[in-house]
């Protein structure tokens, strides 16, 4: 299933895309026993997840265009976010600072700092190297803790795109990462999740970044580190995972800081983030 939120009449839905039309049904509306927000799906746990599954094949109820309706965050405010630093060996070799990683390192994302697809990222006026990174993001489905690799990938509910926007110039004075990562609008997340069962190989997805249309990121999940069982696995020893937190697996070569010469986001710009089957989240950067 491909899962959204989306917004009528200033409310948020829950919604999922009907197969074969391309049309996103509003759950709530099509059945009343449904809850209205993802993240309450999520949580319901698998039987509720299959009587959305099931509801995609018989309902009648009426379906929107993707054009009629705004898309959000599919999860406005995540419990938590927790992003996997260097975890791609592109990434790591294009870091003349960055070491080969003993063990997977994760910093927080906060949820404030979510946005949804076509929401403008906004240029602080503290930075000056303002910096965009691609991110494949996990959505886990089942509470989690101390899980071994072979048991976590039943937990997963799904894939999204997560934006792990950075300003570098803040991330390397004084290794403020918290800060540099958290500033309002620096997590655009979407434009969906796609259920693990839709995405059966996590572990060979390309990812691509493009800047105005150029192209600035292009690898592969087949790139990672650590994969995902090691990452969720370690992080579960240290946290109890819980149903609609995200996990995010760090980025590929090519973000603006490492390039020659440097790239760094300015208002005006818009980047557009693709994952293949998964979507793409576009966002546009504007001044603070
Ligand atoms: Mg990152």
């Amino acid at each position: 299933m491909r899962l959204y939120t989306f917004e009528i009449n200033d409310e948020p839905r829950a919604g999922a895309e009907l197969p074969r039309q391309g049309r996103l049904l509003d759950l709530h509306a099509a059945d009343p026993a449904l809850p209205s927000r993802l993240l309450e799906l999520i949580r319901a746990g698998k039987p509720a997840w299959k009587h959305v599954a099931d509801l995609l094949n018989v309902t009648s109820a009426p379906a929107y265009a993707f054009e009629e309706v705004k898309l959000l965050a599919p999860i406005a405010r995540p419990g938590k976010i927790l992003c996997s630093g260097i975890n791609y060996r592109s990434h790591q070799e294009e870091n003349p600072n960055a070491t080969f990683p003993e063990e997977p390192f994760f910093f927080a994302k906060m949820p404030s700092a979510v946005i949804g697809p076509g929401a403008p990222i906004r240029h602080p006026k503290r930075t000056r190297e303002l910096d965009y990174e691609i991110e494949f993001a996990v959505v886990i489905g089942r509470r989690m803790t101390g899980a071994p690799a072979g048991a976590v990938m039943d937990c997963v509910f799904g894939y999204t795109i997560l934006h792990d926007v950075s300003a570098r110039d803040v991330q390397f004075k004084d290794n403020q990462i918290t800060l540099a990562k958290n500033f309002d609008s620096f997590c655009p997340l979407g434009p969906c999740i796609v259920t693990a069962d839709e995405l059966p190989h996590p572990e060979n997805v390309r990812l691509r970044t493009y800047l105005n249309g150029e192209l600035m990121q292009d690898g592969s999940t087949s790139d990672w580190v650590f994969s995902l069982p090691e990452l969720l696995s370690f992080l579960s020893h240290t946290m109890t995972l819980e149903p609609g937190d995200v996990i995010s697996t760090g980025t590929p070569a090519g973000v603006g800081v490492f390039r020659k010469p440097q790239r760094f986001l300015r208002p005006g710009d818009v980047v557009r983030l693709e994952a293949e089957g998964v979507g793409v989240l576009e966002n546009p950067v504007i001044a603070a």
